[in-house]
């Protein structure tokens, strides 16, 4: 692995952190951290950690001996100072002299000597770093050194790979146990320069941050030559159906197998990432792939990522993908009856109450083609994806110079369901469309924009179609939550086609359709031109047609039901003079509203529509505003209220009453009108 160390740069951070008053340590610790941090191979997502003993004032000016240590919620890429909470090392040495010590009491202890209280938490392995004596102390799960640690043998392996110069520590799941045994190690030869921890990873330490970095890359670099000088040939490949089908394919099958089901049609659904390339395919084609999925995780700290470990299905044949869903469902039946038993078991050996997490898998290898990610947001569905990397490097190391054998599940169960690991997820609070995708159709005019929005606010991931690609795209950054922008017009069915298919890529899927692309065009029914009426048809129905197909198509994979919104019009109820070629395909539409609810309710699709009226938008422009309220001889003001309400409707209050038909999951063939009160255009 390559030595990043970068005098000129160092010298730099310590210079620019000097301006905002930070010592000379903390910022070389800094600096360390991210070198270490922006390595993939020893870091991932929150794992790992790194500290300096140095010295910290407080409020009234006393200065402490103090730890800095990682804190909780920090990525070590991009850690700040403030990343590095420091922590009063008198009363962490002192906790050395206790027999035992409870994980809440440890978190209270690190706490209660803050220097700042607003701090994050100190890392769970802030102990085994207070303990050991030097300035400097570095901690990875590097892949290269798991490959040695994850075998059955291993003590006498990382003897023979590591020599003296590394002390070995037995598995012992992280905090005060492990943190006595760790020092305990050290004490016995002081000559080591760092720590192999079993079926866990490495500690290295030194007087400065470039001795404690230096030791990490050299150590890693041994564990990585011996691995390459001592590999064996891989296993045999499995064989592979003639013709595969596409990842497109299956991602929505993979994605409904994989939501939680809630009872009675409704569903906790995962936001799916499938991550592809020669080396992820090469490893998940081994024959052995299931055994070693089975085996679990590469080191325990990924179990609150991807749980006991991946799920792997069988190659998909594009001849035969109408068996493929039930083959998948089988899968993931195994992998929950699995998991369950597991929780059961190990939670039956103690009296502490537990509640089991959802039993899904977070990651699926699909051989041939890659694999899947799955998470609640596709933040999460990226991070199971980038630690199933990782665990195919680690397994592959392992696998090339003997049997990857991790920790066990046993010695796994305390780890995951331990209440400081699951406090590291406990920040991602559901919200109402937490793991759905919208698909929105005139993403980018006032009413897509104002819901896409609203239902990014709500926890959706919005793809928002507009004819502009620019436009949409600016509107999914508007609309936040990692949105999407795709132009396409929607008249064309293969242009359609694709922006579902960036969805399936992107997301693995579409839970609701927001169907609201319209434009109007004027003229007297008697004497409008045919090709008029059939080019208003075209955008004010056909698409509404095609749209809706394409969200049936995916949800029907996907079986977990869904919901279509179409934006119809005041005019499809209450025609305007002059407006038949926009009134008639919009009534069009809303009877096909209803004819999806009638037709697929039994699958758990509803079908809503919002006629909305009178909304400043690409339909209603100022300068119409203007003509029109002038051509009344009433105020702007007056014309955009005249409803029985007397007051404006905005494109906010059109998005409003798209979310409540998609939350209001007992609503079906429902018509929501949104006109502050038009009696003419009441249903009846
Ligand atoms: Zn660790």
């Amino acid at each position: 692995m390559k030595n990043l160390w970068n005098d000129a740069d160092a010298e730099k951070m310590v210079a620019d952190y000097a301006k905002k008053g930070v010592g000379r340590e903390l910022a070389l610790r800094v600096y360390t951290t991210r070198l270490l941090g922006g390595e993939p191979r020893l870091v991932l997502h929150g794992g790992g950690n790194t500290s300096c003993k140095t010295k910290g004032t407080d409020l009234v000016g006393d200065e402490w001996d103090v730890l800095c240590v990682k804190g909780s919620g920090w990525d070590m890429a991009v850690i700040e100072p403030q990343g590095l909470p420091a922590v009063k090392m008198g009363a962490l040495l002192k906790a050395r002299a206790l027999d035992k010590l409870s994980d809440e009491d440890m978190v209270a202890l690190q706490r209660s000597n803050l220097i700042d209280p607003a701090s994050p938490n100190p890392s769970v392995e802030t102990l085994l770093h207070a303990f050991l004596p030097h300035k400097f102390v570095d901690h990875t799960h590097s892949t290269a050194i798991l490959a040695i640690v994850d075998q059955e043998d291993s003590k006498a392996l990382i003897k023979a790979v590591f020599g003296s110069k590394m002390g070995y520590v037995p598995y012992i799941k992280p905090g005060f146990d492990l943190a006595k045994v760790a020092a305990e190690v050290y004490d016995a030869d002081p000559s080591v320069e760092g720590l192999i921890l079993d079926k866990h990873g490495i500690f290295t330490f030194g007087d400065d941050a470039r001795q404690a970095y230096d030791r990490m890359i050299h150590y890693v670099t041994v564990a990585e030559d011996y691995v390459a000088k001592n590999g064996k040939p891989q296993a045999a490949k499995a064989a592979l159906p003639a013709k595969l089908a596409k990842p497109s394919e299956i991602a929505p099958m993979l994605r409904g197998a994989v939501a939680v089901a809630r009872g009675e049609g409704r569903f906790d659904r995962m936001i799916s990432d499938f991550r592809t390339s020669d080396a992820i395919v090469d490893f998940i084609n081994s024959a052995k792939i299931a055994d070693y999925a089975g085996r679990g995780v590469s080191t325990p700290d990924l179990s609150i990522r991807i749980k006991t470990g991946p799920m792997a299905v069988p190659a998909p044949d594009a001849d035969r993908l109408g068996d493929y869903k039930a083959v998948i469902r089988s899968h993931v039946e195994v992998f929950v009856k699995d998991y369950t038993a597991y929780f059961e078991t190990n939670d039956a050996l103690d009296d502490v109450k537990r509640t089991m997490l959802d039993p899904m898998p977070r990651l699926t290898l699909v051989p041939g083609l890659g694999m899947f990610g799955h998470g609640r947001t596709l933040k999460d569905a990226r991070i199971a994806s980038d630690v199933g990397e990782m665990w195919i490097e680690a397994v592959r190391g392992a696998e090339a110079i003997g049997n990857f054998q991790p920790l066990s599940k046993a010695d796994l169960f305390p780890l995951e369901y331990w209440s400081l690991e699951q406090a590291k997820l406990a920040s991602n609070k559901p919200k109402p469309l937490t793991g759905q995708v919208v698909l929105i159709t005139g993403g980018a005019g006032a009413i897509g924009a104002a819901t896409a929005k609203l239902f990014a606010a709500n926890g959706a991931h919005a793809v928002i179609v507009d004819l502009d690609p620019a436009k949409a795209t600016e509107a999914a950054k508007a609309a936040g939550n990692n949105s999407i922008g795709v132009g396409a017009d929607i008249t064309n069915p293969a242009e359609m086609r694709a922006a579902f298919d960036k969805a399936v890529a992107v997301y693995g899927g579409v839970d609701i359709l927001v169907s609201n692309a319209g434009a109007a065009w004027e003229g007297r029914i008697g004497e409008l031109d045919d090709a008029t009426l059939r080019k208003s048809f075209e955008l004010n129905f056909f698409a509404h047609q095609s749209a809706a197909q394409n969200a049936v198509r995916i949800m029907l994979e996907q079986g977990t039901g869904g919901v279509l919104l179409f934006n119809t019009s005041k005019q499809a109820i209450n025609p305007g003079p002059k407006f038949g070629a926009y009134g008639l395909p919009k009534a069009a539409t809303l009877f096909l509203s209803r004819q999806y609810a009638l037709d697929y309710g039994a699958q758990g699709i509803r079908s809503n529509a919002v006629n909305a009226d009178r909304i400043r938008s690409g339909l209603l422009t100022d300068a119409m505003i203007a003509s029109r309220s002038t051509a009344r001889g009433l105020s702007e003001k007056d014309y955009m209220s005249g409803n029985l309400l007397g007051q404006e409707v905005t494109a906010d209050d059109v998005a409003q009453a798209f979310l409540h038909q998609a939350l209001a999951d007992r609503t079906t063939a429902d018509v929501t009108t949104v006109d502050g009160g038009n009696i003419a255009a009441a249903l009846r």
